[in-house]
């Protein structure tokens, strides 16, 4: 499938992506990618998704 959907590494809840949950209020000169966002977690890096199929 090339829709793999990215979780949260530390629960397993499925991340919310888009333009909504990548939006730049992590901060102004935050240069960390925010794959998207747990609803448990908040914003969340590379470093902690998984990419699951
Ligand atoms: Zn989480």
């Amino acid at each position: 499938m090339a829709d793999a959907s990215p979780k949260c590494r530390l629960c397993g809840s499925e991340l919310t992506t888009g333009l909504v949950a990548t939006g730049r209020r992590v901060g102004c000169c935050n240069a960390t990618p925010i794959v998207g966002t747990c609803p448990e977690h908040g914003p969340l890096g590379p470093h902690h998704v998984v990419e699951d199929e």
